[in-house]
């Protein structure tokens, strides 16, 4: 693609990356077919080719974002199916966080608009905040539906409700550490992050007993944090580079006395730190810090593939429709290795029909798009109910709490299934099922070997 940047444009280091980005792209529109916003509007303005105009134009002109800028660009769900289709390699991600933090600088949204996002980014990172948010959100939703009729930040208000589970989120129960034969065989660490531990803290619990199997011991820094996806995605930078900069602190020194990996357990977290090196790329201070920090980053996926295998504790064998997270597979390219984890674990795996197609959660999406995310979170769940499976796996918090939210079929972290196949407790939304655990007693154990 042609661009028309002034050399006094291209001095600033933000425009001469996008300048770079934009060059790649070819128009070709392959990116279209792939667009879960494309599917659902039709509109080319919502697809990524029709984005990527759009922010040639504000960025070249040098412009303040126009309305009709910030309703597709807010549109987009930062999936990156578009990154996976793309034969020009153009890296939208890199483009649209840029678009992102123009449009929060240079636009003045409506005062609903900018209460719900203050809100959001002033409470989803921090686990006591949010905490309470919850809580809140749960003695409001007797009253759901008079929060429809405010304007503007009503149907937002309502999504928050609906997504917030059903019962007091309890504290991370007061679990020792696992124990590990001595010495260990590695270090690592777990990000805790921000909203997860509060939603599931059986999730970083059941990973933690994992890596314990494997000897390996699990580390808590201080001053380690939320790591800034959330605010980073509303183009909120400063905020995100804030958070950033206090985990690359946190880790750095215990990377200095022996930390092997940082261990992430949502993959939309995942996504964010393994990028730490490109967003503190201009900071002198930190550039170098955070690209070790994020060439040490994996999935807990990856980094149990990397370990030997474990047999299977107990006998599993259910049918496990396997939802790989758009951050997952699109913003870290990890596909088969959590598939292999659990067959090897025992059960039935099942992709899903449309699986490169986002189910709407996206960070904070599926509150600030309700109705978008609605019909992306209903179109989910009706592919994966296709499979006719018993238990739904996935590796991204968000994805749990949206698919959860469309369908009657218990949905668990990949690393919960394999904590429980490896001898764990059973998982909380499997409690009760006689029937569905009975066929698992009786499921002849077709575990398969990791390099099989
Ligand atoms: S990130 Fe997702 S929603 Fe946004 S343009 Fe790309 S494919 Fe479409
Ligand atoms: S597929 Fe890639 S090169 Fe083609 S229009 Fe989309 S972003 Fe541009």
């Amino acid at each position: 693609m042609k661009t028309s940047f002034s050399p006094e444009q291209l001095k600033d280091t933000h425009l001469r990356e996008s300048e770079k980005i934009l060059r790649t792209c070819v128009h070709c529109g392959f990116c279209t077919a792939t667009c879960p916003t494309y599917l659902l509007e039709g509109d080319e303005l919502d697809s990524p080719r029709g984005r990527i105009y759009l922010i040639k134009d504000m960025l070249e002109g040098g412009k303040p974002a126009t309305p009709e800028v910030v309703k597709h660009i807010d549109r987009c769900l930062s999936c990156l199916s578009c990154m996976t289709t793309c034969p020009s390699g153009v890296h939208y991600m890199h483009l649209v966080d840029h678009a992102r933090a123009h449009i929060e600088k240079t636009y003045v949204r409506s005062a609903g608009d900018k209460f719900i996002r203050a809100l959001l980014a002033n409470v989803l990172p921090y686990r006591e905040r949010f905490r309470v948010a919850l809580a809140g959100a749960l003695l409001a939703k007797p009253l759901r539906g008079l929060f429809g009729t405010l304007p503007v930040i009503g149907l937002r208000m309502r999504a928050m409700i609906d997504l917030a589970p059903s019962h007091f989120p309890s504290r991370e129960a007061p679990e020792p550490a696992p124990a590990i034969a001595a010495p260990a065989r590695g270090k690592v660490v777990i990000l805790e992050g921000c909203a997860q531990p509060v939603l599931k803290p059986s999730i970083n619990l059941a990973a933690r007993r994992m890596l314990a199997r494997h000897g390996i011991e699990v580390i808590k820094p201080r001053g380690e944090g939320c790591c800034g996806a959330l605010v980073h995605h509303m183009g909120r930078e400063d905020e995100a580079l804030r958070f950033a900069r206090a985990n690359v602190d946190a880790w750095i020194a215990e990377m200095d006395r022996g930390l092997e990996a940082i261990l992430i357990t949502a993959s939309g977290c995942g996504t964010t730190v393994k990028d730490y090196g490109f967003m503190l790329r201009d900071d002198p201070a930190y550039a170098g810090k955070a690209r070790r920090v994020s060439e040490a980053t994996r999935d807990i996926t990856e980094y149990l593939l990397a370990l030997p295998a474990l047999s299977p504790a107990r006998a599993t064998g259910q049918i496990v429709a396997y939802h790989s997270a758009c951050s997952m597979q699109h913003g870290q390219k990890i596909t088969d290795g959590p598939k292999r984890l659990l067959r090897a674990a025992g059960f039935q795996v099942r992709d899903v029909p449309e699986g490169h197609i986002c189910c709407g959660s996206a960070g904070v999406y599926n509150i600030l798009q309700p109705e978008i995310a609605g019909r992306l979170g209903a179109r989910k769940a009706a592919n994966i109910e296709r499979v006719r499976p018993q238990i739904i796996a996935t590796g991204n918090i968000g994805c749990i709490t949206q698919i959860g939210a469309n369908t009657q079929i218990p949905i668990l972290h990949t690393i919960e299934l394999l904590d429980w196949a490896a001898g764990g407790p059973l998982p909380e939304p499997l409690h009760g099922m006689s029937d569905l655990l009975a066929v698992a007693m009786h499921a002849p154990s077709n575990a398969v070997q990791l390099n099989g």
